[in-house]
């Protein structure tokens, strides 16, 4: 019998590519021979692509007139485990295989051969003449702190010729380098004593360890500060102790040098880091390393999922219900869900940690398919915040301000004791919409169905769907009218204007992430104001995640009523999780916090169930609700997104599959619309959605996939599929 996993040489291959053909294709197998999983380059049309050997040729095509593969890359190849998972994830995401492996083999510069490259970093000279080019260039090096990016990199990054580069180059300011491509990282060395843990925190990890080595998934709730990290980190140690790797799942915007800084303190050195921040020539060493098993413990945003790990035993997903995992372009996935999927192909456990799990791990903790260990106290003498409404339908408050007295009032009392405040307002920009005061006319997106947000600090309008921008005009463009446009509602921006005038002696840090040019930017600030460097922070959600500010004792949430307008399904969820992580940015270190909530609803029962602390009445209450009306988790869902540059076929599309619904009804599935999407047009691309329910067991993906083929899609229209959706925007 032959052996599956070797092919000779001259033996049918079938390859696939990251090309969007839709299939693999057959070549034949080079001088040689090659592995199952090779990482190759095959020759298609006048080009030569990378590509992988899928499995045995399917023999569709005369094999004399086969080509064959140009050469086996010098790279380990794709495993088994990874194969299997990318295929799995493509079938249960209806993503093509091309799509997959594309998001496995993503950095550029992964396949050329191994060696030396040069390099860009700050050198320690100045440029002897400043020019605006120069200094974005040099911009870029500060922002990334010392990393080296390849010429062509730093260029675009940058937007400047690579002429601008060696420029700097010559007067020693940017210094070139060659780097010996793919060191390993250094050892972590798993028994340096970690921190001495509390008992509850000592049983959390006790537990978690007795977990490793195998699949299985546990939800590890405890609220801010109480020690998941320093918990999970155990279960790390014991991973790295097996002699396997572990990943460490964190939202992007929690990647923190704080984060790096603990890893190294608990381990003596710094972990691979993978996420937008990182550079090409960086990425493209963590992704070879960790498919040689050089580098034992990666901390990464989403996409570290598919890096090709040699032995993945531990997946951890911190804070694992932040909506950031779900990826809304592209391929549709959800980062914390497929970390589970993986994990079952690679025997690796998993963990997900939350101060405020998702309704999905916290239903799968019921039922008693994840298990699930709660961390009960803060660490240390730091308590929970008290948490109060403000009933602002009592506050006697100016129009155009935002602050009630009580507020002011508990702000006051803080700075002047050399504390912190943060006031929270989930909306980035001055003002939410613009309106003209002569014909009501409301500024929108010429390309989108959005208003546009005015940011004063850029002195522009912005659409926060598409991006596009455009500077606040003088007459409205509507009726023409000069001098009536105004700005209605606050945002962060319009805020930061209240404060100055409230609490004129304050230092003001505003926290949004469109203020800042690069997310290490942002973390640096961020580090800085943890220091004390601000009085008042106010910020946007981004606040919410994992930052620790010793100083803090008060959180004013200014509206807190603002995220249960929403007609989602899980508007609730998300209220409750974002109210309780801000308040759980107070009182952090010694000094207990008090966290107010201003409402114009203080009896609605999210808004009591946040203020009464009462979490699992909260989950059970939303859970009775979502099984009721048999939503996720308690029955499935799928978004079918039609867009294209004309309305009409959109609509024509989806009402001939409206009328040819038998695939669906034959799984007990039910279609709703096509109707209009909430944001009609985005880009300039009208978009129109329908929405299927079935039950939990249902085969779901089976029926779409019968249902979908019956549809003639032109190329001017893009189907997108998404399972689970989160947004039904
Ligand atoms: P969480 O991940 O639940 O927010 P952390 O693990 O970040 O909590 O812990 C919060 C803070 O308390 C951190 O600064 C951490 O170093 C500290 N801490 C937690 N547990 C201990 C411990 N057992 N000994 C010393 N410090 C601890
Ligand atoms: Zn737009």
């Amino acid at each position: 019998m032959p052996d599956e996993s070797w092919f000779a040489e001259g033996a049918r291959v079938s390859i696939l590519t990251a090309e969007p053909i839709g299939r693999p294709l057959d070549y034949l197998a080079p001088e040689g021979g090659c592995f199952l999983g090779a990482f190759v380059e095959v020759p298609l049309g006048p080009r030569r692509v990378v590509g992988v050997v899928w499995g045995v040729g399917d023999g569709r095509f005369d094999l004399a007139k086969l080509r064959p593969v140009a050469r086996v890359l010098d790279v380990p190849p794709m495993r088994d485990e990874l194969r299997s998972f990318l295929l799995r994830m493509g079938e249960y995401t209806m993503t093509s295989r091309p799509a997959m492996l594309r998001l496995a083999t993503r950095t550029p510069g992964l396949f050329e051969p191994p060696g030396s490259r040069r390099i860009y970093r700050l050198g320690s000279g100045v440029p002897e003449r400043e020019t605006e080019a120069r200094a974005k260039v040099l911009k870029v090096l500060h922002d990334h702190g010392g990393a080296g990016f390849y010429l062509s990199e730093l260029a675009q990054l940058a937007g400047v010729t690579p002429q601008v580069v060696k420029g700097l180059v010559k007067s020693g300011a940017v210094e070139e380098a060659e780097q010996p491509r793919d060191l390993p990282f250094p050892r972590l060395d798993a028994d340096l004593p970690g921190k001495t843990l509390s008992e509850d925190q000592g049983r959390a990890a006790d537990q978690l360890r007795a977990g490793a080595g195998a699949f299985g998934v546990t939800l590890l709730k405890g609220v801010t500060g109480s020690g998941k990290t320093e918990v999970y980190l155990e279960a790390v140690a014991e991973c790295l102790r097996q002699g396997r790797q572990a990943l460490v799942l964190l939202p992007e915007i929690a990647l923190s040098a704080e984060f790096l800084a603990r890893v190294e303190a608990r381990f003596g050195a710094r972990p691979g880091e993978w996420h937008s921040g990182v550079t090409q020539a960086e990425r493209r060493r963590l992704w070879r390393m960790a498919a040689q098993g050089d580098v034992q413990l990666v901390v990464g945003a989403r996409s570290a999922l598919f890096l090709p790990f040699r032995d993945l035993g531990l997946i951890v997903v911190d804070e694992e219900h932040d909506t950031s995992y779900k990826q809304e372009e592209g391929v549709l996935y959800n980062a914390r869900d497929m970390s589970v999927l993986r994990a079952s192909f690679c025997d690796a456990q998993v963990v997900l940690a939350s101060a405020t799990p998702s309704l999905e791990s916290w239903a799968n903790a019921e039922a008693g398919k994840y298990a699930r260990i709660d961390l009960h106290s803060r660490f240390g003498a730091s308590e929970l915040p008290q948490m109060h409404a403000i009933d602002m339908r009592e506050e006697p408050i100016e129009s155009v301000h935002w602050i009630s007295p009580t507020l002011v009032g508990a702000v006051l009392d803080r700075i002047s004791r050399g504390e912190q405040a943060m006031l929270f307002l989930n909306r980035r920009g001055y003002a939410p919409v613009t309106i003209c005061r002569a014909c009501g006319h409301q500024i929108g997106c010429d390309h989108c169905d959005a208003r546009m947000v005015e940011h004063r600090f850029l002195n522009r309008l912005v659409c926060h769907q598409c991006g596009e921008s455009k500077p606040i005009p003088a007459a409205c463009p509507a009726c023409g009218v000069e001098g009536k446009l105004a700005p209605v509602g606050p945002g962060v921006e319009r805020l930061a204007e209240e404060v100055a005038e409230r609490f004129p002696k304050a230092r003001v840090a505003v926290l949004s992430s469109d203020l800042f040019s690069t997310a290490r930017a942002l973390k640096e600030t961020i580090a800085e104001i943890a220091e004390g460097a601000a009085d008042i922070i106010i910020g946007t959600q981004i606040v919410a995640k994992g930052h620790n500010f010793p100083k803090l004792t008060l959180v004013g949430v200014i509206d807190a009523d603002l995220g249960l307008q929403g007609s989602d399904l899980r508007a609730a969820e998300r209220t409750f999780q974002l109210m309780r992580q801000v308040a759980g940015r107070a009182g952090r270190a010694e000094r207990p916090g008090v966290a107010l909530l201003q409402s114009y609803q203080p009896e609605h029962p999210v808004i009591r169930a946040i203020l009464s602390g009462d979490e699992e009445a909260f989950w059970k209450a939303e859970a009775a609700e979502r099984r009721a009306q048999g939503v996720p988790p308690y029955g499935r869902m799928a978004g079918i997104i039609l867009s294209g540059p004309e309305l009409q076929p959109l609509f024509e599309i989806g009402n001939e599959l409206a009328r040819r619904t038998e695939p669906l009804r034959r799984v007990g599935a039910q279609l709703f619309g096509p109707a209009p999407a909430p944001i009609a047009r985005v880009r300039g691309r009208h978009r129109v959605r329908m929405l299927v329910k079935a039950d939990k067991g249902a085969p779901l993906q089976a029926a779409l996939r019968a249902w979908l083929r019956q549809a003639k899609v032109p190329n001017a229209v893009r189907l997108a599929i998404d399972i689970d959706p989160q947004s039904f925007l």
